[in-house]
C-alpha cells in the first residue's frame, strides 16, 4: 500500500477519541500500516498509548488536545527537512574534544548576542518542569537550567545547528553540544544515550539524545546551558520557558549580571528585562552587584575604603555582623 501523506492513513483525532474503546491489539493494527513511515516512533506511541490520557508523574488525566500536540511534535521530529539549514556555522574554536574550547577567549561585558528567529523549540516534550535555575545554590554556582524528565525521554535541539561535541564530560556526564548561528551554543547534559554524531547538521526540534542521570547528577534531568563563546548565559534571559517558546529578542545585550550565577538564586526565577541596546546595557551593568574576593590581611574597613563604603554598609549588603571574621577567598558584595 502506498501512503503519500504520513497521517493520511488514519485520523489522529479519531484515534485519540477511539483509543479508550479499542483494545491494544486493534490500535496496533490500525497504526502498523504506517510503520514504514514512522518506524519506531509508532512503536513508542503504541507502548505509551495510556500516556495520552494519563500523566504518569501527576497521576492526572490529560486532555485529547494535549495528546494531539504530542502527536504533532513527533510528526515534526520525523520531518527534519521541513526547515533546511540556512546558515554556515562558524569554525572558530571548533573542537570535538572539549565542551568549552574557548578558554583562551576573554569577553568583556556587555556583549551582544543575535538570533535569526523569534522562537525556539522546547528541549523536552510536554510540560517543562524546572527543578533548578541558573544561579547560586548550596553546592556552588549553577550555570544552566535543570528540566525534569524520566530517563529515556527524548531531548531535542532548541534551534537548528551543527553538532560540535558528543561525549562524556566530568560533571556533565554524557553531553551533546550544538553550535547555532552567530556563535551561540547549547549544551545538553546528563544524557543516557546519544542520537547524533559530531558534525551532524540538526534541524530545530531534532532528536539529540535521551535524557538520563549521568555525571554529577542527582536524579534524571536535563541540564541545559546556553553559551556564547564559552560564556554561560542565564538561559531564561535568552529563552522564555513560560510556554510561549519565545526568544526574548533577536538582539540581546548580556551584562555581567546575566552571566554571573552569583547574581541569581537557582531556587527562584529572576526578573528578566531584556537589554536591547548597548547604552541600556552599560547603564544596567553599572547598577548590578559587584563582588570582592577577600585576600590575606584584608579588613572590612580596608575593603570599605577601596570601594567608598562604610563598614556598616558592607555588613548590610552582605548580611553579616561587624564583628564577623573574614575568610580568605570569601566573596563580599561591594555594590
Ligand atoms: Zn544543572
Amino acid at each position: 500500500m502506498t501512503v503519500n501523506k504520513p497521517w493520511g492513513i488514519f485520523c489522529s483525532t479519531c484515534l485519540v477519541m477511539l483509543s479508550p474503546f479499542l483494545s491494544f491489539g486493534q490500535i496496533k493494527d490500525s497504526l502498523s500500516v504506517d510503520k514504514d513511515l514512522f518506524g519506531e516512533r509508532i512503536g513508542k506511541i503504541i507502548q505509551e498509548v495510556n500516556a495520552f490520557y494519563q500523566n504518569k508523574r501527576k497521576q492526572e488525566l490529560i486532555s485529547s488536545s494535549e495528546s494531539l500536540r504530542f502527536l504533532e511534535d513527533i510528526k515534526e521530529e520525523r520531518m527534519p527537512d521541513k526547515n533546511p539549514p540556512r546558515v554556515d556555522y562558524s569554525n572558530d574554536h571548533w573542537s570535538s574534544e572539549k565542551v568549552n574550547p574557548y578558554r583562551d577567549v576573554k569577553l568583556s561585558t556587555p556583549f551582544k548576542i543575535e538570533f535569526n528567529q523569534n522562537t525556539f523549540t522546547p528541549p523536552v516534550y510536554g510540560d517543562m518542569v524546572i527543578t533548578s535555575r541558573f544561579g547560586k545554590r548550596r553546592r556552588g554556582p549553577h550555570r544552566g537550567i535543570d528540566i525534569d524528565l524520566v530517563t529515556g525521554d527524548k531531548v531535542r535541539s532548541v534551534l537548528e545547528g551543527k553538532v560540535r561535541f558528543v561525549g562524556y564530560s566530568r560533571g556533565h556526564g554524557k553531553t551533546v553540544v550544538v553550535r547555532h548561528a552567530n556563535d551561540i551554543e547549547t549544551v545538553y547534559a546528563h544524557l543516557s544515550a546519544y542520537e547524533v554524531n559530531v558534525n551532524d547538521i540538526v534541524s530545530e526540534g531534532q532528536l539529540l539524545g535521551l535524557g538520563g542521570n549521568t555525571g554529577n547528577s542527582r536524579g534524571s534531568h536535563l541540564h541545559l546551558e546556553v553559551r556564547y563563546k564559552g560564556v554561560c548565559i542565564h538561559p531564561e534571559y535568552v529563552f522564555n520557558f513560560d510556554g510561549s517558546n519565545a526568544i526574548r529578542d533577536t538582539e540581546l545585550w548580556v551584562t555581567n549580571g546575566w552571566k554571573d550565577p552569583r547574581a541569581h538564586s537557582s531556587y527562584r526565577p529572576s526578573k528578566v528585562a531584556p537589554l536591547k541596546n548597548q547604552k541600556d546595557a552599560i547603564t544596567a551593568q553599572n547598577n548590578e552587584p559587584r563582588y570582592y574576593r577577600v585576600r590575606k590581611g584584608d579588613t572590612l574597613s580596608h575593603i570599605g575604603i577601596k570601594y567608598g563604603l562604610s563598614v556598616r554598609a558592607i555588613c548590610k549588603l552582605n548580611g553579616i555582623s561587624q564583628k564577623s571574621t573574614l575568610r580568605i577567598g570569601q566573596l563580599l558584595r561591594v555594590r
